[in-house]
């Protein structure tokens, strides 16, 4: 079987680029699984299946047309939904809060297994998430746990946000970080925690060099 190696952690810990820069540089395949949660949520909208419809939304989980396209380190990996980019669209505060509460039921989860697991081929994966090492790749060699301070992801939150141009308000930006926190952690569904082989990397007061340097180490490269 080809080598995995699993990033899970809270939102907004730094794994989108992280994963995407050890990928780079390991030449190695990238699964984003939390795109396939706002791909749901987002499909599930357009089709007008309300996110109570729990049949509906396995459905629409079970038949996601997508492609992921690679882009330079830094840039959003392309997301295609039928054809359509919808890379921006899916990173929206409203796709990421749908994309939380479909990845709360237990169906929908099962519904994305197998498609997470066919990610995995040669020379290996990189996968980004809340349960690639506790549940869709047990397996996997190396485990990474990467956290940072709910205050510290807050921070870089509201610095890309206002590089974006976007004018929002730091404490309120914390309390919905606490808030999806406590919703990943205390959901019945992949509750989020490291798996119990994973190695924990706060990456609170590191460079994203530094974080990387720790990843590569805990890969073994
Ligand atoms: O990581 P990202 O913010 O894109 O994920 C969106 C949402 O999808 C998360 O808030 C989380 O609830 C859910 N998710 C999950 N399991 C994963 C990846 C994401 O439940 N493996």
């Amino acid at each position: 079987k080809a080598p995995v190696i699993t990033v899970d952690g809270p939102g907004g810990a730094g794994k989108g680029t992280i994963t995407q820069m050890l990928a780079q540089k390991l030449g190695w395949s990238l699964l984003d699984s939390g795109a396939l949660y706002r791909l749901t949520a987002l499909a599930a909208e357009r089709q007008g299946v309300s996110l109570e419809d729990d049949a509906g939304l396995v459905e629409v989980a079970s038949s996601l047309d997508v492609a992921f396209e690679p882009t330079p380190v830094g840039e959003p990996v392309r997301v295609l939904l039928a054809g359509e980019d919808v890379t921006a669209e899916i990173r929206t505060e409203s796709c990421g809060n749908n994309a939380s509460r479909v990845a709360v039921k237990q169906p929908v989860r099962d519904a994305l297994l197998q498609r997470q697991r066919d990610f995995r081929k040669n020379p290996g994966l990189v996968a980004d998430g809340r349960d690639m090492g506790t549940v869709v790749f047990p397996d996997a060699p190396v485990k990474i746990f990467l956290t940072a301070s709910a205050e510290e992801r807050a921070r870089r939150r509201f610095n890309q946000l206002k590089e974006a141009g976007v004018d929002v308000n730091i404490d309120a930006l914390l309390e919905e970080i606490r808030a999806r926190d406590e919703r990943d952690m205390n959901r019945s569904a992949a509750p989020l925690k490291p798996a119990d082989d994973a190695q924990v990397i706060d990456s609170t007061g590191l460079s994203i060099e530094e974080v990387l340097d720790r990843c590569m180490a805990a890969a073994g490269q």
